[in-house]
């Protein structure tokens, strides 16, 4: 799968939003969005001109989409899913990627971004109900084991992580168990679970012209 890999900092700010692609650094005053809050770009600090609504569509689904690190082949994957699905086709959509393997990892803290995770379930260092996973897009589902193998236990990014996580708390769907390294999926998440400002219906409008 295609993979972004320009400086992660300027899609916050061209976003503006924090999108908390960083781990630790998002929380210090090295925060490039704190620092510069404009867009990024030798016009980024002119005034914003007027924006289209196709415009506030597309922001909307690239804030979404850049949040949990998809390329676009694999968004719109996902969005075709969640409009099969029964029910609001914004929140399912939400709910497909929050239960994204490698979402689930930094959910739970085991990691410090999405994108590290990704990394590390690539390189099989998590077990789900005690078999290796290798996917980031595998789905969990509520009764789920994720745990740390035992021989990365002593990777020290992972360790780090693991004491970070006390910063931003696991939600309530998911449970961690810190000492055994091993965190469980309770129940499905619910669009309340998700605190970050989005707005779903703007993607669902933009893919449906
Ligand atoms: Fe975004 Fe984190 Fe960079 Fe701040 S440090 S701009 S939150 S990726």
């Amino acid at each position: 799968m295609a993979r972004y890999r320009g400086a992660v900092c300027r899609l916050c700010r061209r976003e503006n939003l924090k999108l908390f692609l960083k781990g630790d650094r998002c929380y210090s005053d090295k925060c490039a969005f704190d620092r510069r809050g404009y867009p990024p770009g030798q016009h980024g600090q002119r005034r914003r001109s007027k924006i289209s609504d196709y415009g506030i569509q597309l922001r909307e689904k690239q804030k979404v989409k850049r949040m949990y690190g998809l390329g676009e082949k694999q968004f719109r994957l996902f969005f075709k899913r969640a409009d099969r699905q029964k029910g609001i086709t914004g929140n399912n959509l939400l709910i497909l990627l929050e239960r994204r393997l490698d979402n689930v990892v930094y959910r739970m803290g085991f990691v410090n971004s999405r994108t590290q995770g990704r990394h590390f379930v690539r390189h099989q260092h998590f077990l789900v109900n005690g078999g290796k996973v290798n996917i980031p897009s595998y789905l969990v589902k509520p009764g789920d084991v994720v745990e740390l193998r035992e021989k990365s236990r002593n990777i020290q990014a992972l360790s780090d992580a693991m004491d970070a996580v006390v910063r931003r708390g696991v939600p309530q769907w998911l449970e961690l168990d810190k000492e055994n390294m091993k965190g469980s999926v309770k129940t499905f998440p619910v669009r309340e679970d998700l605190t970050m400002p989005m707005q779903e219906q703007l993607i669902v409008e933009l893919y449906s012209k």
